[in-house]
Protein backbone atom coordinates (compact mmCIF):
# COMPACT_ATOMS: atom_id res chain seq x y z
CA UNK A 1 0.00 0.00 0.00
CA UNK A 2 1.61 3.22 -1.01
CA UNK A 3 -0.98 5.57 0.89
CA UNK A 4 0.43 8.14 2.77
CA UNK A 5 -1.32 9.71 5.84
CA UNK A 6 -0.19 13.24 7.41
CA UNK A 7 -1.50 14.11 10.83
CA UNK A 8 -1.13 16.70 12.62
CA UNK A 9 2.65 17.22 10.60
CA UNK A 10 4.52 20.22 11.50
CA UNK A 11 8.28 21.37 10.87
CA UNK A 12 9.72 24.54 12.92
CA UNK A 13 13.45 25.29 11.56
CA UNK A 14 16.31 26.07 14.32
CA UNK A 15 15.50 30.10 15.06
CA UNK A 16 12.58 30.01 12.98
CA UNK A 17 9.29 32.61 14.71
CA UNK A 18 6.73 30.69 13.14
CA UNK A 19 6.28 27.16 11.79
CA UNK A 20 7.20 26.43 8.32
CA UNK A 21 4.70 23.83 8.09
CA UNK A 22 1.67 23.99 10.33
CA UNK A 23 -0.21 20.96 11.35
CA UNK A 24 -1.09 19.64 8.17
CA UNK A 25 -3.78 16.59 7.98
CA UNK A 26 -3.66 15.00 4.66
CA UNK A 27 -4.42 11.51 3.18
CA UNK A 28 -3.00 10.97 -0.10
CA UNK A 29 -4.36 7.79 -1.51
CA UNK A 30 -2.77 4.95 -3.31
CA UNK A 31 -1.65 5.72 -6.90
CA UNK A 32 -3.47 8.88 -6.55
CA UNK A 33 -1.62 12.11 -8.30
CA UNK A 34 -1.30 14.93 -5.87
CA UNK A 35 -0.27 18.09 -6.18
CA UNK A 36 0.52 20.73 -3.43
CA UNK A 37 0.26 24.01 -5.11
CA UNK A 38 1.02 27.61 -3.20
CA UNK A 39 2.58 30.70 -3.21
CA UNK A 40 6.67 30.46 -2.79
CA UNK A 41 7.46 30.13 0.66
CA UNK A 42 4.21 28.50 1.55
CA UNK A 43 6.14 25.84 2.84
CA UNK A 44 5.43 22.79 -0.10
CA UNK A 45 9.45 21.75 -0.41
CA UNK A 46 9.36 21.32 3.42
CA UNK A 47 6.09 19.59 3.37
CA UNK A 48 7.48 17.39 0.68
CA UNK A 49 10.73 16.95 2.47
CA UNK A 50 8.93 15.54 5.57
CA UNK A 51 7.18 13.00 3.48
CA UNK A 52 10.45 12.49 1.90
CA UNK A 53 12.51 12.20 5.29
CA UNK A 54 14.98 14.61 4.14
CA UNK A 55 13.63 16.71 7.15
CA UNK A 56 12.71 15.88 10.89
CA UNK A 57 9.10 16.65 11.97
CA UNK A 58 8.81 18.55 14.68
CA UNK A 59 5.24 17.83 15.14
CA UNK A 60 2.89 15.29 14.07
CA UNK A 61 3.19 11.67 12.00
CA UNK A 62 3.58 10.47 8.66
CA UNK A 63 2.75 7.16 8.07
CA UNK A 64 3.29 5.21 4.88
CA UNK A 65 0.32 2.38 4.41
CA UNK A 66 -0.29 1.82 8.42
CA UNK A 67 3.86 2.18 8.78
CA UNK A 68 4.92 4.81 10.74
CA UNK A 69 7.81 6.36 9.41
CA UNK A 70 8.71 9.10 11.44
CA UNK A 71 12.07 7.01 11.96
CA UNK A 72 12.67 5.77 8.93
CA UNK A 73 15.57 7.05 6.84
CA UNK A 74 14.93 8.31 3.11
CA UNK A 75 16.60 5.48 1.70
CA UNK A 76 14.13 3.05 3.38
CA UNK A 77 11.51 4.75 2.82
CA UNK A 78 10.64 3.47 -1.25
CA UNK A 79 10.68 6.87 -2.94
CA UNK A 80 12.01 8.46 -5.54
CA UNK A 81 12.74 12.14 -5.85
CA UNK A 82 13.14 15.02 -8.81
CA UNK A 83 13.66 18.43 -7.83
CA UNK A 84 13.92 21.79 -9.82
CA UNK A 85 17.71 21.06 -11.27
CA UNK A 86 18.30 18.44 -12.64
CA UNK A 87 21.65 17.27 -10.33
CA UNK A 88 22.99 14.81 -12.85
CA UNK A 89 26.10 13.47 -12.79
CA UNK A 90 27.77 15.78 -15.75
CA UNK A 91 30.81 13.33 -16.78
CA UNK A 92 28.29 9.97 -17.04
CA UNK A 93 26.70 9.24 -20.11
CA UNK A 94 22.63 9.33 -19.99
CA UNK A 95 23.37 5.63 -19.47
CA UNK A 96 25.05 5.41 -17.14
CA UNK A 97 23.30 8.38 -15.04
CA UNK A 98 20.02 6.64 -15.58
CA UNK A 99 21.69 3.11 -14.57
CA UNK A 100 23.63 4.84 -11.50
CA UNK A 101 20.92 4.14 -8.67
CA UNK A 102 20.78 0.66 -9.52
CA UNK A 103 24.38 -0.01 -9.93
CA UNK A 104 25.29 2.50 -6.51
CA UNK A 105 22.45 -0.28 -4.80
CA UNK A 106 24.48 -3.07 -5.80
CA UNK A 107 21.42 -5.13 -7.39
CA UNK A 108 23.19 -4.94 -10.56
CA UNK A 109 22.37 -7.61 -12.73
CA UNK A 110 21.80 -8.42 -16.78
CA UNK A 111 18.49 -7.54 -16.95
CA UNK A 112 19.90 -3.82 -16.66
CA UNK A 113 20.54 -2.74 -19.83
CA UNK A 114 17.19 -3.83 -20.96
CA UNK A 115 15.65 -1.93 -18.23
CA UNK A 116 17.86 1.19 -19.15
CA UNK A 117 16.10 1.29 -22.85
CA UNK A 118 12.86 0.32 -22.13
CA UNK A 119 12.88 3.25 -19.54
CA UNK A 120 14.53 5.66 -22.51
CA UNK A 121 12.23 4.26 -24.66
CA UNK A 122 9.09 5.32 -22.23
CA UNK A 123 10.66 8.94 -21.91
CA UNK A 124 11.71 9.35 -25.55
CA UNK A 125 15.33 9.67 -25.34
CA UNK A 126 16.64 6.03 -26.48
CA UNK A 127 19.05 8.17 -29.29
CA UNK A 128 20.58 10.36 -26.46
CA UNK A 129 22.12 7.40 -24.23
CA UNK A 130 25.40 7.79 -25.27
CA UNK A 131 25.46 11.51 -24.74
CA UNK A 132 26.68 13.72 -21.31
CA UNK A 133 23.91 15.86 -19.69
CA UNK A 134 26.18 19.03 -20.62
CA UNK A 135 25.42 17.87 -24.89
CA UNK A 136 21.37 18.12 -23.54
CA UNK A 137 18.54 20.70 -23.57
CA UNK A 138 16.68 21.32 -19.90
CA UNK A 139 14.00 19.31 -21.44
CA UNK A 140 16.25 16.62 -21.82
CA UNK A 141 18.05 16.95 -18.91
CA UNK A 142 14.88 16.40 -17.20
CA UNK A 143 13.89 13.06 -18.96
CA UNK A 144 17.03 11.69 -17.97
CA UNK A 145 16.11 12.86 -14.01
CA UNK A 146 12.66 11.16 -14.39
CA UNK A 147 14.62 7.87 -15.79
CA UNK A 148 16.76 7.85 -13.10
CA UNK A 149 14.02 7.95 -10.61
CA UNK A 150 12.37 5.67 -12.19
CA UNK A 151 14.64 2.79 -12.49
CA UNK A 152 14.47 2.35 -8.68
CA UNK A 153 10.95 1.16 -9.11
CA UNK A 154 9.52 3.46 -6.22
CA UNK A 155 6.57 3.09 -4.61
CA UNK A 156 5.70 6.85 -4.36
CA UNK A 157 7.67 9.29 -6.56
CA UNK A 158 8.27 13.12 -4.98
CA UNK A 159 8.39 16.03 -7.37
CA UNK A 160 9.57 19.40 -6.52
CA UNK A 161 8.75 21.88 -9.76
CA UNK A 162 10.77 19.36 -11.64
CA UNK A 163 9.28 21.97 -15.01
CA UNK A 164 10.28 25.52 -13.08
CA UNK A 165 13.75 25.81 -15.28
CA UNK A 166 12.03 24.37 -18.70
CA UNK A 167 10.45 27.17 -21.07
CA UNK A 168 7.34 27.39 -21.75
CA UNK A 169 6.77 25.03 -24.32
CA UNK A 170 8.66 22.38 -22.83
CA UNK A 171 6.41 22.66 -19.89
CA UNK A 172 3.58 22.28 -21.73
CA UNK A 173 5.00 19.18 -23.17
CA UNK A 174 6.02 17.96 -20.13
CA UNK A 175 3.17 18.15 -18.11
CA UNK A 176 1.68 16.07 -20.64
CA UNK A 177 4.17 13.40 -20.46
CA UNK A 178 4.41 13.42 -16.76
CA UNK A 179 0.48 12.67 -17.02
CA UNK A 180 1.03 9.62 -18.80
CA UNK A 181 4.25 8.34 -16.81
CA UNK A 182 1.64 8.44 -14.16
CA UNK A 183 -0.75 6.43 -15.34
CA UNK A 184 1.63 3.97 -16.62
CA UNK A 185 3.67 3.32 -13.35
CA UNK A 186 0.17 3.20 -11.48
CA UNK A 187 2.02 4.31 -8.54
CA UNK A 188 1.48 7.54 -6.01
CA UNK A 189 2.74 10.68 -7.58
CA UNK A 190 2.87 14.00 -4.96
CA UNK A 191 3.98 17.13 -7.27
CA UNK A 192 4.65 20.33 -5.65
CA UNK A 193 3.85 23.68 -7.82
CA UNK A 194 3.67 27.50 -7.08
CA UNK A 195 2.05 27.29 -11.04
CA UNK A 196 -1.84 26.15 -10.81
CA UNK A 197 -1.77 25.43 -14.77
CA UNK A 198 -0.20 22.56 -13.82
CA UNK A 199 -2.14 21.53 -11.25
CA UNK A 200 -5.38 22.19 -12.76
CA UNK A 201 -3.77 20.13 -15.48
CA UNK A 202 -2.57 17.21 -13.77
CA UNK A 203 -3.56 16.68 -10.35
CA UNK A 204 -6.13 13.86 -9.13
CA UNK A 205 -6.30 16.33 -6.14
CA UNK A 206 -5.01 19.73 -5.26
CA UNK A 207 -3.72 20.30 -1.76
CA UNK A 208 -3.54 24.18 -1.54
CA UNK A 209 -1.20 25.36 0.95
CA UNK A 210 -0.73 28.80 2.17
CA UNK A 211 1.94 30.16 5.02
CA UNK A 212 2.30 26.42 6.19
CA UNK A 213 -1.15 25.31 6.38
CA UNK A 214 -3.51 23.25 4.70
CA UNK A 215 -6.79 25.61 3.53
CA UNK A 216 -8.42 22.41 0.61
CA UNK A 217 -8.22 19.64 -0.53
CA UNK A 218 -10.02 18.36 -3.72
CA UNK A 219 -10.50 18.01 -7.05
CA UNK A 220 -9.14 21.20 -9.36
CA UNK A 221 -12.74 21.50 -10.70
CA UNK A 222 -14.19 21.67 -7.20
CA UNK A 223 -11.36 24.17 -5.64
CA UNK A 224 -11.44 25.95 -8.52
CA UNK A 225 -15.30 26.79 -8.85
CA UNK A 226 -16.13 26.95 -4.72
CA UNK A 227 -12.98 27.94 -2.68
CA UNK A 228 -13.22 27.12 0.85
CA UNK A 229 -11.37 30.78 1.72
CA UNK A 230 -11.29 33.98 -0.31
CA UNK A 231 -8.08 33.91 -0.76
CA UNK A 232 -8.16 30.86 -2.88
CA UNK A 233 -10.56 32.49 -4.98
CA UNK A 234 -7.79 35.21 -5.68
CA UNK A 235 -4.77 33.01 -6.20
CA UNK A 236 -6.81 30.76 -8.51
CA UNK A 237 -7.65 31.82 -12.06
CA UNK A 238 -6.19 33.80 -14.96
CA UNK A 239 -7.46 36.56 -13.86
CA UNK A 240 -8.30 35.84 -10.46
CA UNK A 241 -12.00 35.97 -8.72
CA UNK A 242 -13.26 39.73 -8.39
CA UNK A 243 -13.69 39.92 -4.90
CA UNK A 244 -16.09 42.69 -3.99
CA UNK A 245 -17.26 44.30 -0.97
CA UNK A 246 -20.81 43.28 -0.51
CA UNK A 247 -21.70 47.30 0.52
CA UNK A 248 -20.44 48.21 -2.93
CA UNK A 249 -22.52 45.99 -5.35
CA UNK A 250 -26.13 47.83 -4.09
CA UNK A 251 -29.28 46.07 -4.01
CA UNK A 252 -28.83 44.48 -7.40
CA UNK A 253 -27.07 41.26 -5.28
CA UNK A 254 -29.32 39.99 -2.54
CA UNK A 255 -25.66 38.74 0.01
CA UNK A 256 -26.11 35.81 2.02
CA UNK A 257 -26.30 36.61 6.06
CA UNK A 258 -22.88 37.06 7.56
CA UNK A 259 -21.19 37.53 4.05
CA UNK A 260 -19.84 40.73 3.29
CA UNK A 261 -17.79 39.94 0.34
CA UNK A 262 -18.75 38.63 -3.02
CA UNK A 263 -16.86 36.93 -5.11
CA UNK A 264 -17.58 36.17 -9.26
CA UNK A 265 -14.94 34.53 -11.67
CA UNK A 266 -14.52 37.09 -14.82
CA UNK A 267 -15.40 34.43 -17.07
CA UNK A 268 -19.14 34.38 -15.73
CA UNK A 269 -19.59 37.82 -15.69
CA UNK A 270 -21.37 39.08 -19.96
CA UNK A 271 -21.91 42.16 -21.20
CA UNK A 272 -25.17 43.05 -21.55
CA UNK A 273 -27.10 45.62 -24.17
CA UNK A 274 -30.30 45.85 -21.83
CA UNK A 275 -30.63 46.97 -18.40
CA UNK A 276 -29.14 44.76 -15.65
CA UNK A 277 -27.75 43.57 -12.50
CA UNK A 278 -24.75 46.20 -12.48
CA UNK A 279 -23.91 48.69 -14.35
CA UNK A 280 -19.61 50.09 -14.19
CA UNK A 281 -17.65 51.98 -16.79
CA UNK A 282 -14.82 50.53 -18.79
CA UNK A 283 -11.71 52.10 -17.44
CA UNK A 284 -8.73 49.76 -19.20
CA UNK A 285 -8.49 46.48 -21.32
CA UNK A 286 -5.92 44.18 -21.70
CA UNK A 287 -6.43 41.94 -25.24
CA UNK A 288 -4.94 38.20 -24.26
CA UNK A 289 -4.93 37.01 -28.11
CA UNK A 290 -7.92 34.85 -26.87
CA UNK A 291 -9.74 36.73 -25.18
CA UNK A 292 -9.96 40.41 -23.48
CA UNK A 293 -10.00 41.42 -19.96
CA UNK A 294 -12.36 44.33 -19.23
CA UNK A 295 -11.55 46.25 -15.97
CA UNK A 296 -15.03 47.52 -15.40
CA UNK A 297 -15.71 50.30 -12.28
CA UNK A 298 -18.51 49.37 -10.11
CA UNK A 299 -19.28 51.47 -7.65
CA UNK A 300 -15.56 51.49 -5.43
CA UNK A 301 -14.80 47.92 -6.59
CA UNK A 302 -13.17 47.42 -10.26
CA UNK A 303 -14.33 44.01 -11.83
CA UNK A 304 -12.68 41.98 -14.32
CA UNK A 305 -14.86 40.90 -17.27
CA UNK A 306 -13.94 38.47 -19.92
CA UNK A 307 -15.42 39.51 -23.33
CA UNK A 308 -14.47 37.78 -26.83
CA UNK A 309 -11.14 38.54 -28.33
CA UNK A 310 -13.00 40.62 -31.00
CA UNK A 311 -15.07 42.48 -28.85
CA UNK A 312 -15.45 45.95 -29.23
CA UNK A 313 -15.70 47.97 -26.30
CA UNK A 314 -13.16 51.12 -25.51
CA UNK A 315 -11.89 53.07 -22.42
CA UNK A 316 -14.71 55.50 -20.58
CA UNK A 317 -17.54 53.44 -22.12
CA UNK A 318 -20.69 52.51 -19.52
CA UNK A 319 -21.79 48.76 -19.57
CA UNK A 320 -24.45 46.71 -18.22
CA UNK A 321 -22.66 43.27 -16.55
CA UNK A 322 -24.91 40.22 -16.47
CA UNK A 323 -24.44 37.28 -14.45
CA UNK A 324 -26.20 34.26 -12.58
CA UNK A 325 -27.01 34.04 -8.99
CA UNK A 326 -25.39 30.31 -8.72
CA UNK A 327 -22.00 31.88 -10.36
CA UNK A 328 -21.96 34.34 -6.67
CA UNK A 329 -19.84 33.09 -4.38
CA UNK A 330 -20.03 34.40 -0.60
CA UNK A 331 -17.41 34.80 2.04
CA UNK A 332 -17.33 36.19 5.81
CA UNK A 333 -15.06 39.18 6.68
CA UNK A 334 -11.97 36.82 7.33
CA UNK A 335 -11.94 34.92 4.23
CA UNK A 336 -14.69 31.92 5.45
CA UNK A 337 -16.64 30.43 2.74
CA UNK A 338 -20.53 30.83 3.27
CA UNK A 339 -22.61 28.63 2.55
P1 LIG B 1 7.98 26.75 -0.74
O1 LIG B 1 8.46 25.40 -1.16
O2 LIG B 1 6.49 26.83 -0.68
O3 LIG B 1 8.58 27.87 -1.51
P2 LIG B 1 9.57 26.24 1.63
O4 LIG B 1 9.05 24.98 2.19
O5 LIG B 1 10.83 26.17 0.84
O6 LIG B 1 8.42 26.96 0.79
O7 LIG B 1 9.80 27.28 2.80
C1 LIG B 1 8.82 27.55 3.77
C2 LIG B 1 9.41 28.47 4.82
O8 LIG B 1 10.43 27.81 5.55
C3 LIG B 1 10.05 29.73 4.24
O9 LIG B 1 9.78 30.78 5.10
C4 LIG B 1 11.53 29.38 4.23
O10 LIG B 1 12.31 30.53 4.34
C5 LIG B 1 11.67 28.50 5.43
N1 LIG B 1 12.75 27.48 5.27
C6 LIG B 1 12.82 26.54 4.33
N2 LIG B 1 13.92 25.77 4.48
C7 LIG B 1 14.56 26.24 5.57
C8 LIG B 1 15.77 25.87 6.27
N3 LIG B 1 16.51 24.83 5.88
N4 LIG B 1 16.09 26.60 7.35
C9 LIG B 1 15.34 27.63 7.76
N5 LIG B 1 14.21 28.03 7.16
C10 LIG B 1 13.82 27.34 6.09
Amino acid sequence: MSSVTLKKVSKRFTNAETDAVDQVDLEINNKEFLVILGPSGSGKSSLLRLIAGLEETTGGEVYFGNELVNDVSPRERNISMVFQNFALFPNMSVYDNIAFPIRASGQDSENLDDEVKRIASMLQIESLLDRKPGELSGGEQQRVSLGRAIIKKPKIFLMDEPLSNLDASLRAELRAEIKKLHKELGITFIYVTHDQTEAMSMADRIALIKDGKLLQVDKPEVIYNTPNHSWIGSFLGMPAMNLANSSDLGDSISAKKGASVIGIRPENITVSSEKSKLTGSVISIEYLGDSQILNVKVGKSVMKVKVPNDSKYSVGADVNLDFSDDSLRFFSDDGKYVK
